[in-house]
C-alpha cells in the first residue's frame, strides 16, 4: 500500500519518499514509492504530472494492490531516496473542477432530485450525467444555487469512516467500495465518499458555469467549467462575440437577429443572381456559338470563361446546346478547372462520356447525363482540355 499524502492534504506540492519497487511495462519505466502526493487517474479525475528524482512523471496509475505506480521518462533504482514535485497548476485546476462537481451535483440532487450517475473531468471541460431530464430553466436554477454555495465560501473537509458508520450518514450516493471510506463534506450542503482532490473552501472554486447540456441515455449530460476554465471560456466567447459585433455593427442583444437577417439577405441575393446569370447566359451563348469551330460534323464551342461559377458554366453550356449541332465545353479560367459539357438535341455525342474521358486524363471528378455533364478539380490548362476534346471529335 502506498501512503497517499493527497488523502489528508491536497495542497502538498513537494515531498520526500523512497522507491520501494521499480520495473518496466510496455517499454516505460515505473516506480512505486512508500508515500506519494501524486494523484493517480481514478474516480473521473485525471492523474497528476510532475517530477520525481529528476525523472518526469508522465502517468500515474492506481493499482489493484493499493499501490500507486508512477510511469516515468527514465528509470529510478529501487531503494533510492527521491524528492517529488507535482505540477501544481494542473492539480489546482483539477481541484477546482472536482470540487465544483460535488457542489453542482449536490445542487441538482437537493433542488431537483436529479442524481449524478457519472462524472468525467476532461482536458477542456467536464461533464456530469444526471439520471433524468431537467428543463433548461431548472438547469439555470441549480447553477445559481451551486454558485451561491461557492460564494458562501463553505469549508470542505475530509474524514474517514467505516462502512457501518457511513451507512448511518446521509451520503449523496451509495459508496461503491468496501472497507474504510474517505468522506468529503461541504458544510451543510454535501456529504460524499470520494478519493479525489478538493479545495479547502468552496470559494476557491471561483465560479461554476454550465456551458451546455444534451439528452443522454434517458437523462441529461451537463457540461460545466469551474474557476480559471470558466474565465478562459469567457475570454474565447468575448473575443468571438466582439468580432461578430464589429463585423455587423450591432449590440450583443441584436446579434442573433442580425445574423438571421444577413442569412436571409444572402439567400435572396443568390436567388436574384441565379436568375440574372441564366439571362446573361442566353446572351453570352450567342457570342460563343458564333466563335464555334466545325470539328467532325459538329460545332465545337469550347472556351475558358472568366467570372462564372459552376452553376453559371452549366447554364452557359445548356444555353449553347439549345442551338442545332453544337457540343459546348465551358471551362473556368484557371486550374483546378470547372467543366460543363452539353450537347444539342440533334447530335448523338454523350456529354457524360466526354467528361469521363477528361477526368480520366486530367483528374478531378464529376458526372451527369448524355445531354449535360459537369465536373471539377481537373488539373489542366483550358487549352489542354480544348485540345483533348478536339482530338476526340476529329
Ligand atoms: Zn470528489
Amino acid at each position: 500500500m502506498t501512503e497517499r499524502l493527497y488523502y489528508t492534504d491536497a495542497h502538498t506540492v513537494e515531498f520526500d519518499a523512497t522507491v520501494v519497487a521499480a520495473g518496466e511495462a510496455g517499454g516505460r519505466p515505473w516506480a512505486v514509492l512508500d508515500r506519494t502526493a501524486f494523484y493517480p487517474t481514478s474516480g473521473g479525475q485525471p492523474h497528476d504530472l510532475g517530477e520525481l528524482g529528476g525523472a518526469a512523471v508522465v502517468e500515474v496509475l492506481d493499482r489493484e494492490d493499493g499501490t500507486v505506480a508512477h510511469v516515468l521518462d527514465r528509470a529510478l533504482p529501487e531503494g533510492a531516496a527521491v524528492h517529488g514535485r507535482i505540477d501544481w497548476a494542473r492539480r489546482f485546476d483539477h481541484m477546482q473542477q472536482h470540487t465544483g462537481q460535488h457542489v453542482l451535483s449536490a445542487a441538482f440532487d437537493r433542488r431537483l432530485q436529479a442524481r449524478t450517475v457519472s462524472f468525467h473531468l476532461g482536458a477542456e471541460s467536464s461533464t456530469i450525467d444526471l439520471d433524468r431530464v431537467v428543463a433548461p430553466e431548472r438547469v439555470t436554477a441549480a447553477e445559481q444555487e451551486a454558485n451561491r454555495v461557492v460564494w458562501e465560501d463553505r469549508p470542505v473537509t475530509v474524514r474517514f469512516a467505516t462502512a457501518v458508520e457511513a451507512a448511518a450518514l446521509p451520503l449523496r450516493k451509495e459508496p461503491q467500495r468496501e472497507g474504510l471510506l474517505r468522506l468529503v463534506e461541504i458544510a451543510d450542503f454535501d456529504l460524499s465518499a470520494c478519493g479525489g482532490t478538493h479545495v479547502g473552501r468552496t470559494g476557491a472554486v471561483g465560479v461554476i458555469a454550465v456551458s451546455s447540456w444534451e439528452k443522454f441515455r434517458g437523462g441529461l449530460r451537463v457540461e460545466f467549467l469551474c474557476g480559471a476554465r470558466a474565465l478562459g471560456r469567457f475570454r474565447v466567447l468575448r473575443d468571438a462575440v466582439a468580432g461578430s459585433l464589429r463585423a455587423l455593427s450591432v449590440s450583443p442583444a441584436e446579434l442573433p437577429d442580425a445574423i438571421a437577417r444577413a442569412q436571409a439577405d444572402n439567400k435572396e441575393l443568390r436567388r436574384v443572381m441565379r436568375g440574372l446569370t441564366e439571362k446573361l447566359a442566353v446572351h453570352e451563348a450567342e457570342r460563343l456559338v458564333a466563335s464555334g469551330t466545325p470539328v467532325g460534323g459538329v460545332t465545337l464551342v469550347a472556351e475558358a470563361l472568366e467570372g462564372w461559377d459552376a452553376a453559371g458554366l452549366k447554364s452557359l453550356a445548356a444555353a449553347v446546346a439549345t442551338r442545332r449541332g453544337c457540343l459546348a465545353v465551358c471551362l473556368s479560367a484557371a486550374p483546378p478547372l470547372l467543366v460543363a459539357v452539353a450537347r444539342s438535341a440533334d447530335i448523338s455525342i454523350d456529354a457524360s462520356a466526354v467528361l469521363r474521358a477528361l477526368t480520366a486524363e486530367f483528374g478531378g471528378k464529376g458526372g451527369g447525363r448524355p445531354e449535360l455533364a459537369q465536373g471539377g478539380g481537373l488539373a489542366a490548362e483550358p487549352a489542354q482540355i480544348i485540345a483533348a476534346v478536339t482530338r476526340r471529335l476529329a
